[in-house]
């Protein structure tokens, strides 16, 4: 039987009533043998994330300020979970050790949050573990840091892979493990899906569940297209195009673990199980049905700047002056459209913020051009989608929906892997289009 990895964020475990839902989760396939969870979450949106508490408890600590209140809120918690939950195991010693180490670690020179921090994730975890009768193993133990404070991938899954090889059923914390000298590190808030991932990857799993509070991705942003169709399959690298240009759920450098693996990430709902959520896959993944997209996604405050010189494609280096005006400068570009005598720089409007006079007057020195444009306001609508690919008419659907809307379109990108078709729009007509695109491709 293959074995799932199923991590379930903070909303998934923020009480106990969730928690029940995600042990019905767990006990419905037997092949959910590896468990993450994270630290619980908010109850309601004015909630407090137990995470969030904690670093509080530090930031208390550093200064050697009494923090009672605050770790009541978090031992209050955790013992009305474990109440709700009728577990035996008697949560108090745990948290009273717990708040005697964040006050050390606090008034130790050079002492950081993240012990603090990571037990959110520990004393949750404990919880889950003694409801479901596995096995707790300690992330600190399996999962490892080198001297630059960088993940030991090797390390980490030598370590964790032979010690899963000898658990049928275990739980293993999200958002940290061990750093070179031993001490507790975290990943980035939200590390828990990493965590998940790692432990995927180590269990040569056949799935990384990550069980969360929507029914997976959407096809663009609900609060600009109505009700938009979930997204059943995307891949990697289409996954990589939408989060790039705002779509959010899943970090997509937080799934590198299992994209280095080829295993596939199914994002669930934990108040909808019955939900199959988005499958995110390789990129080979067959398409539903010729011409078919996958996803929009948008993002809005960028400049494009276009330089403009006759028989530019005959001047050697042109293109290389051109970009390193914006590396001097310290500034990354986002796209970088070309004709045959023109070629434009889409760029963030924060890069360039304040810089703007000084890059273009080094252009002009730089590239002698015979005109140069600025567009400020854009914003940027990407189709994206492997069904796009040596499809013909696709363009045209999209170009004729834009037109349709009376969008004007003032870039047009289509990266060479045709899997995605990234327009140039005036902000002002950023949701129009955004909205025209996916009645064009869905509806
Ligand atoms: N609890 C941590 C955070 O709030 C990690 C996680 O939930 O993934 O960032």
């Amino acid at each position: 039987m293959g074995v799932k990895v199923a991590k379930f964020g903070g909303t998934s475990l923020a009480d106990a009533a969730q928690v029940r839902k995600v042990e019905a989760i767990i006990r419905a396939d037997p092949a959910r043998r590896f468990v993450v969870p994270s630290a619980p979450g908010k109850r309601t949106s004015d909630d407090r994330k137990i995470t969030d508490l904690l670093y509080l408890c530090h930031a208390s600590a550093a200064q050697q300020v009494p923090f009672d209140e605050t770790w009541k809120l978090i031992s209050d918690r955790y013992l009305q979970i474990a109440a709700d939950l009728k577990i035996k195991l008697d949560m108090r010693p745990h948290l009273d050790e717990v708040k005697k180490k964040i006050a050390a670690e606090g008034a130790r020179a050079g002492g950081t949050a993240d012990y603090a921090a990571s037990r959110g994730e520990y004393l949750n975890s404990l919880i889950v573990a003694e409801l479901l009768g596995y096995e707790f193993i300690d992330a600190a133990e399996v999962i490892f840091f080198d001297a630059r404070g960088l993940f030991d991938a090797e390390r980490t899954q030598q370590a964790l892979s032979a010690r899963l090889a000898k658990s049928t059923r275990a739980v293993v914390p999200g958002f940290y493990g061990t750093d070179h000298a031993g001490r507790v590190k975290t990943f980035s808030r939200g590390g828990s899906d990493i965590t998940g991932a790692i432990v995927a990857r180590a269990a040569f799993a056949e799935v990384y569940e990550n069980w969360t509070d929507v029914s997976g991705l959407l096809m663009a942003d609900p609060r600009i297209v109505k009700n938009p169709r979930p997204i059943d399959v995307v891949t990697y690298r289409e996954l990589r195009e939408l989060a790039y240009m705002g779509a959010t759920v899943l970090h997509d450098e937080a799934i590198f673990p299992v994209r280095i693996a080829g295993i596939p990430v199914n994002i669930r709902n934990t108040n909808r199980p019955d939900d199959k959520g988005t499958m995110i896959v390789a990129n080979t993944a067959p398409i539903a049905h010729t011409g078919s997209i996958t996803g929009i996604a948008g993002r809005k405050d960028f400049t494009v700047i276009t330089v403009e010189k006759a028989l530019m494609n005959q001047e050697v280096g042109f293109g290389r002056r051109m970009l390193s005006v914006l590396e001097v400068n310290g500034i990354s570009f986002e796209h970088m459209p070309s004709g045959i005598d023109t070629m434009s720089v889409v760029v963030a409007d924060k890069a360039i913020e304040g810089r703007l006079d000084k890059v273009l007057d080094e252009l002009r020195a730089e590239c002698k051009p015979d005109a140069i444009d600025v567009e400020p306001h854009m914003a940027l609508v990407a189709t994206v989608g492997r069904g796009m690919a040596s499809t013909p008419g696709m363009a045209a659907r999209l170009f004729g929906a834009l037109a349709a809307a009376q969008v004007n379109v003032r870039m047009i990108d289509q990266g060479s892997s045709e899997i995605n078709i990234i327009v140039g729009v005036g902000t002002k007509d950023f949701e129009n289009a955004m909205r025209a695109v996916y009645e064009a491709f869905v509806k």
